[in-house]
């Protein structure tokens, strides 16, 4: 055992690119998802939660092999028998293999849900890229029409306005179907080849196994060589064509500023036609703020019926970086302060401040045997705009002194029903 105390404890700290959320910012946190689960339901958003490992299978069927995700991002690892899990990089795959699970389509294929949580990408932190994030997810299974994609991209951009978000901007493209897409894919091809020397390693494996993927790369000598390369919206089918146009119609009618991006193709396998993204001037590199498209095959490619879909992921972490809101605006003080003097009071003031508290006034104690003076210093640093004093004189008179603290005025309040004196004396 002697041996063992002289070791000094290492300090143990959090995983690189892991983060904690504070009280001080959880406030914003709590804030915001208030708000958006509130949004979504008005728009008839149902609430779902899934786990946050799921087989790796999963991932690497629904987002694909030659993505930066599967590639290189996923928490992969075999669980003690062996199978490979992962720790979820996204939430829409989840969502799919729930909604197929539990054959959520049989009664009404038409479902709108929405989760929010904690994701995993093994990326390189810096800031606004974290390996453990956060996203707010919203999907729309069994509806293939246009409509509901504006629908969608409306919600998302009222979100940011109602959570005083300024700076940002939609931008939409098509990424065709599998009719229309395989032509892009070959002109894409086709014009890749003229630039392999100016692609990096990953890009020139890509450019022959998933060139599309190759608009999406991050390095700088990549984006550059792409600027040319044709657009998606040359090549588009008579049907994506018509999705693409009733899209900008319908987001023009609503009001819904946007840009075509026809170099968004975003860095997930599943999407088809619609792809968005939000993007904002007020993080820096990390410009994006939430991304989401059409993914009308994955619910089949996933062993489902062929059921179209939709949905966004909206960056948690940034957005709480671009918010007009401060965590402080939502910080939680006292409503008033019981400085207890000598050992009954102490006692009387546990009695009334779980009274209090039960009943919905956030009464703070002491509980120790500070002088007043500190107590009120106490008071004065939680901000509580009231105190109660309270010492053996008082309770013996049967009445204790309330202290309004901007004014400092004080009163005396008679003992008997003192919570209810303290509820009418415009606390609450
Ligand atoms: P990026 O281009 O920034 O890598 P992405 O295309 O990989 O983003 P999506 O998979 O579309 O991101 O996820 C949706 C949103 O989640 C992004 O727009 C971003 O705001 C946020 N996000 C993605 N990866 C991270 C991360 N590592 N840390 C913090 N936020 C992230
Ligand atoms: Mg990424």
């Amino acid at each position: 055992m002697k041996d063992r105390e002289e070791i000094p404890y290492k300090m143990i700290q959090l995983i690189r690119g892991f983060k904690d959320i504070l009280p001080g910012e959880t406030e914003l946190w709590r804030h915001i998802e208030k708000v958006a689960a509130s949004l979504f339901e008005d728009f008839g958003f149902k609430e779902i939660r899934i786990p946050v490992m799921e087989k790796t299978e999963l991932f690497a069927r629904s987002i694909g092999e030659d993505t930066d995700i599967v590639e290189k991002e996923m928490y992969t690892f075999p669980d003690r028998k062996g199978d490979l899990i992962t720790l979820r990089p996204e939430a829409t795959a989840s969502i799919v293999r729930s909604y197929i699970q539990h054959k959520l389509y049989a009664s009404d294929p038409v479902r709108k849900f929405y989760t929010i949580g904690p994701m995993f990408r093994r990326e390189r932190p810096q800031k606004g890229r974290y390996r453990q994030f956060y996203q707010i997810n919203a999907e729309v299974f069994g509806v293939g029409s246009a409509y509901i994609d504006a629908q969608l991209i409306f919600m998302l951009m009222n979100l940011f306005s109602r959570l005083s978000v300024t700076d940002t901007e939609a931008h939409i493209n098509s990424l065709g179907c599998p009719v229309c897409r395989p032509n892009f894919r070959t002109a894409i091809s086709e014009f890749l080849s003229s630039k392999t020397d100016a692609l990096c390693a990953d890009c020139q494996r890509r450019s022959s196994r998933n060139p599309l993927r190759v608009l999406d790369c991050k390095v700088p000598t990549c984006r550059e060589a792409v600027t040319d390369a044709p657009s998606v919206l040359e090549h588009l089918c008579p049907e994506c064509a018509e999705h693409f146009d009733i899209l900008k119609t319908s987001l023009k009618n609503l009001d819904v500023p946007f840009v075509t991006d026809k170099r968004l193709v975003r860095g997930l396998d599943y999407y088809t036609r619609t792809t968005f993204e939000i993007q904002t001037g007020s993080l820096g590199a990390q410009n994006a703020v939430a991304g989401g498209g059409r993914y009308d095959g994955l619910v089949k490619t996933l062993g489902g019926p062929d059921i179209p879909a939709i949905g966004f992921a909206i960056g948690f972490d940034r957005l709480t970086e671009i918010t007009g809101l401060k965590a402080s605006d939502f910080e939680q003080k006292p409503d008033v302060f019981i400085a207890a003097l000598g050992e009954k009071s102490q006692s009387k003031a546990l009695e009334w401040a779980c009274a209090l508290n039960m009943q919905g006034i956030k009464a703070e104690t002491a509980f120790g045997d500070s002088s007043l003076k500190s107590q009120m210093k106490r008071a004065d640093k939680l901000a509580a705009p009231y105190v109660l004093i309270v010492g053996d004189k008082e309770l013996e008179e049967g009445a204790v002194l309330l202290r309004n603290m901007a004014t400092k005025e004080q009163v005396s309040v008679p003992l008997d029903n003192i919570v209810e004196t303290l509820k009418a004396n415009s606390l609450k």
